[in-house]
């Protein structure tokens, strides 16, 4: 079906089938009736509280069905719903919530400590409404929308007005809030059926079980392909994969989606077998690399099919997606990142903006059907890099083969320049994880005086394994070219990691460049 407003789709799923189940959240189980009632009972308060269309409300909390009907909410009446990833510290969540000018702070118990420990000029406490529980401050969620009528206000919104702000994974450096119109949530679902890719979308008989957190628009993106189609969605307040692996189990999940780490730990967990999977037709991944021993671990141990996407929050939408059919262990299309997704076009630009021929390195760029608005409050940043016609500086490093299909090398700001030549991370820590020893790998460039930088490796080892230095550079000898081999391993016991998996290569350079810029 075509209809161009959340609220108006949820409507309809709820006129056909209102005790169809939403959305399914730990314990709690909600129907699609309940998400049209409590949406629009959210757009009635928030009048009520005298917002206004663009006016911006946060929602720092765990995954919720209250989430989506916020969500919904705000598109009912043009109010900015901002989702906080509520591991942040109290310093990172006041940025965003200061930046954002948020009117209302919709909180839960996860954010309990942060809301004590924040300094109070960062918020303000009369605005504050919780989700859950007493004990932390604010009106409670139910009193503030009980009074509100859950019938249409008389507020009229566009498409194109502003819905989301998200804020970037602060992968490369601190994050920039994103500001995402309605447009780019159905964009996605209209271009697939447009163009006969209904095979990617799931289905109202699926069962899907979204495990990337709302908080990054591919978590709450999913969520909203999946309500726009009327499926049952179920989603974790908060990820474990104890957690992950019960939902699987338990609930016949079909699809799931998460991000590569999670995979890697849901096949971590004890006692897991093959028939726990056999009800799952399809896995999508998104959001960082993923070493191709454990996308084959993956696929052999799942045993279902495969989607990779490949996309950025300014995208809002997928850029590439590699489909189930390129999923062959040896191919070397296991590797890339797939070709342009439905309604996108993607290039390799050199540092001049010419384009790159087939098989040369440079700068991803991607034009994709409804990017973001822009920066929030950042115009240059935006104009840096979004052009007028709207193609967008992934600010990822790659090339792009014959047939289209896109191979990310690593972020261009964690490439690693020795003597003149380009390193790429990302090829030498698989290089690395590819000894039995490690369980994990990051490198990052340090001061050097002669080459200017040289690489420096971090290693975790699997539990009770071992490797020296001396050994791990000796297995690298006939992998990699020596100028790319680590002058310096240091062995830890982890790796600093972000919420969507992504190694925090910042935080590790740190050390080393703290008194140089
Ligand atoms: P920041 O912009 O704040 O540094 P971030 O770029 O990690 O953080 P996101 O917008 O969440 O924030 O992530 C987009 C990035 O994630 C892409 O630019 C790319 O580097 C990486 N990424 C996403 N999907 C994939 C994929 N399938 N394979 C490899 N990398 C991916
Ligand atoms: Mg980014």
């Amino acid at each position: 079906h075509r209809a161009d407003n959340l609220a108006a789709v949820i409507g309809e799923h709820a006129m056909a089938r209102p005790d169809s189940t939403a959305i399914v959240c730990g314990d709690d189980v909600t129907d699609y009736a309940t998400m049209h009632r409590v949406s629009h009972q959210v757009a009635h308060a928030l009048l009520a509280a005298g917002l206004e269309r663009g006016d911006r409300i946060a929602y720092l909390g765990r995954d919720s069905a209250r989430l989506y009907q916020l969500l919904i909410g705000c598109s009912i009446i043009g109010t900015v719903l901002v989702p906080i990833n509520w591991r942040l510290t109290s310093a990172e969540v006041t940025h965003i919530i200061t930046d954002a000018d948020c009117e209302i702070v919709f909180l839960d118990s996860a954010a309990e400590e942060l809301a004590a420990n924040l300094p109070p000029a960062g918020w303000n406490l009369a605005r504050l409404i919780r989700m859950d529980r007493d004990g932390i401050p604010g009106a409670a969620f139910t009193d503030w929308i009980a009074a509100q009528p859950d019938t249409p206000p008389a507020a009229r919104t566009t498409q194109i007005d502003p819905l989301l702000q998200m804020y970037t994974s602060g992968t490369t450096g601190a994050s920039k809030g994103v500001v995402i119109a309605q447009r780019s949530l159905f964009v996605v679902w209209d271009i697939l059926h447009q163009q006969g890719f209904e095979w990617l979308q799931m289905a109202d008989d699926d069962r899907c079980f979204v495990a990337i957190p709302g908080f990054h628009i591919a978590g709450l993106g999913w969520v909203v392909q999946g309500l726009i189609a009327g499926a049952p969605l179920f989603i974790l307040p908060e990820f474990t994969p104890g957690r992950a692996l019960d939902i699987i189990r338990s609930h016949s999940i079909t699809v799931m989606c998460g991000v590569p780490v999670m995979l890697a730990l849901i096949l971590a967990e004890p006692g897991i077998s093959r028939a726990d999977f056999a009800g799952l037709r399809q896995i999508a991944y998104s959001g960082s690399p993923i070493p191709e021993d454990m996308l084959v671990e993956c696929m052999t141990s799942f045993g279902c099919e495969f989607v990779q996407f490949y996309g950025m929050t300014e995208t809002a939408t997928p850029l590439t997606f590699l489909p189930p059919t390129d999923h062959k262990v040896g191919s070397p299309r296991l590797r890339s990142a797939g070709f342009p997704y439905p309604g996108c076009a993607m290039a390799v630009v050199d540092p001049a903006g010419n384009r790159l021929p087939p098989g040369e390195i440079g700068e991803i760029m991607a034009h994709g059907p409804a990017p973001m608005l822009g920066y929030w409050n950042r115009p240059e940043a935006t104009a840096d890099i979004i052009s007028a016609d709207g193609w967008i500086h992934t600010g990822d490093a790659g090339w792009i083969d014959q047939d289209g299909y896109v191979y990310i090398c690593d972020r261009i700001k964690d490439m690693i320049i020795i003597g003149g030549e380009n390193i790429y991370p990302a090829e030498v820590e698989n290089a690395i994880v590819g000894h039995p020893a490690v369980r994990e790998a990051a490198v990052v460039g340090v001061p050097d005086d002669r080459w200017g930088e040289t690489v420096h490796a971090f290693v975790a080892l699997v539990p009770g394994r071992t490797v020296t230095q001396r050994e791990l550079v000796l297995f690298l000898r006939d992998k990699l070219a020596s100028f790319k081999h680590p002058r310096h391993v240091e062995f830890v016991d982890y790796l600093p990691r972000n919420a969507s998996g992504k190694i925090l290569r910042r935080k590790l350079r740190e050390r080393f460049w703290a008194d140089r810029d």
